[in-house]
């Protein structure tokens, strides 16, 4: 399948079945920003509920987890959107958080530099910006990515505010509540999922790149002669993650950044990068970075905003000698009261996008095969083989016909699913293979069907999305028997 038609079917199928429309697209659209629909809703949770287990519910605090150095306790947040301003100033994010972007005079297109040479100019025929003899694209200017708002009824400068562009800072100013709230001890992480926001020059892909988007981001603090082991730990840990949730090691890469790639303040930043159908073929794009970010994070809000300094972390002075950006002034070093040591803990940063990762397991799940219908001719399937614990539907509950009992034998069976929590839909409409296509097509892992038989030995059959496989199984285990295949 060509690279672009791959995409445009799976931006086509989102739409059809709900997954994922355009936000308020009955007023023509709105660039960069996206709406779940009935089954995109309940996919996007599932992702989010895969990684909050992974990350709090499910973790298990007393023993220690492969390859960990030692056990460790996780926590979660949920901060605010609107944080004091002055977070954004100290974080770097108001005085670096730009992209470099070029107008163009004639089209009044704008462009993000770095993205022009794979840009299309809006003149016909389509062309990269620049390329036409009409463009006059202009001299690059910085473009700071925060949206800001006004806060309160006066709206002056002062009362200027941003909407967070990433959620990690929420818990870098938390460190000290959470240390002196909870019973967490050195290492811990901290994890929190939510909105952020960037005015993207050129937002694009589908949902890869919004203007509103989902972050799933955890701190880890750790003491500093241990931090390069715990970096390892969660760059693999968070790489098995995408590959125990569906996605094949063949389209998921980790790639180390080069020294000259690193920010400032990073010691080692890896991302995890996916093979997405709109990008050519042996490219990637960023599904999440992990990064070591030393104690740049919470020195800068103790101390005031960092810059380096012949190779070395200093507070940056303005013209009168002071901090630039000055920090809070609190104390945010960690007293381990065991080994007597008081430091500034260093972070460990898994950050991945909610959107991003539904995008790529939507992707990846994307199957066209062949297939027999009920007669042995065979048919086009489309197939969105997710993994059961992701799929919006987890099972699908059908009477043969309409009659003999079947409808309310399959009805019990329903009400038996929903009581137990598990996703489930009832369908009587339309030939059985039609039903059944119509749960491949939303990836729907197991249907279950009342048919003659039940009346006779009280057995259901299950069908199994991508084996194709039927097998009958009492009534009476049917729920267990579903829960049990959810992996
Ligand atoms: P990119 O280089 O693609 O702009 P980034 O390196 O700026 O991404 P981070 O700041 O590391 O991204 O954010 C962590 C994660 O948040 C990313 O890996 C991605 O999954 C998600 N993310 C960042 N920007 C966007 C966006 N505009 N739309 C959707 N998801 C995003």
């Amino acid at each position: 399948m060509a690279v672009e038609n791959r995409m445009d079917k799976i931006v086509a199928l989102a739409k059809r079945r709900g997954f994922i429309f355009q936000s308020s697209e009955i007023y023509g659209g709105q660039n960069g920003f996206w709406d779940y629909g009935p089954l995109g809703v309940e996919l996007k949770r599932n992702v989010r509920q895969a990684w909050w287990s992974d990350m709090i519910t499910e973790h298990d605090e007393i023993s220690t987890p492969p390859g960990a150095p030692t056990s460790f306790d996780m926590v979660g947040v949920e901060t605010s959107i609107i944080m004091h301003p002055q977070v954004w100033k100290v974080s770097g994010h108001y005085d670096l958080f730009c992209d470099m972007m070029v107008d163009c005079r004639e089209c009044k297109a704008r462009f993000r530099q770095d993205h022009v040479p794979t840009s299309q100019c809006p003149l016909k025929p389509s062309k990269a910006p620049g390329e036409h003899d009409k463009c006059q694209l202009t001299a690059p200017r910085e473009f700071n990515l925060m949206f800001k708002t006004t806060l309160g009824a006066l709206g002056t400068e002062e009362d200027a505010a941003f909407l967070r562009p990433e959620t990690a800072q929420g818990m870098f100013v938390n460190f000290k509540n959470i240390c002196d709230s909870s019973r967490v001890k050195i290492p811990f992480g901290v994890a929190q999922i939510g909105k952020s926001f960037r005015n993207e020059i050129t937002p694009r892909n589908f949902t890869f790149r919004s203007r509103e988007f989902e972050q799933m981001e955890m701190e880890f603090f750790c003491h500093p002669s241990q931090s390069l082991a715990w970096y390892q730990y969660w760059r693999d840990r968070r790489y098995n993650w995408y590959i125990t949730h569906g996605i094949s090691k063949s389209n998921l890469i980790l790639r180390e950044h080069a020294k000259e790639e690193l920010a400032h303040y990073s010691v080692g930043t890896a991302d995890l990068e996916y093979a997405f159908p709109f990008l050519e073929a042996g490219s990637y794009g960023e599904l999440e970075g992990v990064a070591h970010r030393g104690d740049f994070d919470l020195r800068s809000h103790s101390e005031g905003k960092l810059c380096k300094k012949d190779g070395e972390l200093v507070v940056e002075l303005g013209a009168d000698g002071k901090p630039r950006h000055p920090g809070s002034g609190k104390d945010l070093s960690y007293f381990d009261d065991q080994a007597r040591e008081r430091y500034v803990p260093h972070v460990i940063e898994p950050a991945a996008g909610c959107d991003r990762a539904t995008l790529a397991f939507l992707c990846e799940a994307y199957h066209e095969d062949q297939q027999p219908d009920e007669k042995g001719v065979m048919q086009e399937r489309l197939v969105l083989k997710l993994h059961p614990r992701l799929a919006p539907i987890k099972v699908a509950v059908f009477p043969l016909i309409k009659k003999d009992g079947m409808p309310e034998k399959a009805a019990e069976i329903y009400r038996a699913f929903k009581r137990a929590g598990i996703a489930v839909q009832y369908d009587q409409q339309a030939a059985i293979g039609r039903r059944y296509r119509r749960m491949d097509e939303i990836g729907t892992p197991f249907c279950v069907t009342v048919d003659s038989e039940t009346a006779v030995s009280d057995t259901v059959t299950i069908r199994d999305r991508d084996t194709l496989e039927q097998i009958r199984v009492p009534v009476k285990e049917i729920v267990d028997h579903v829960r049990g295949r959810m992996g």
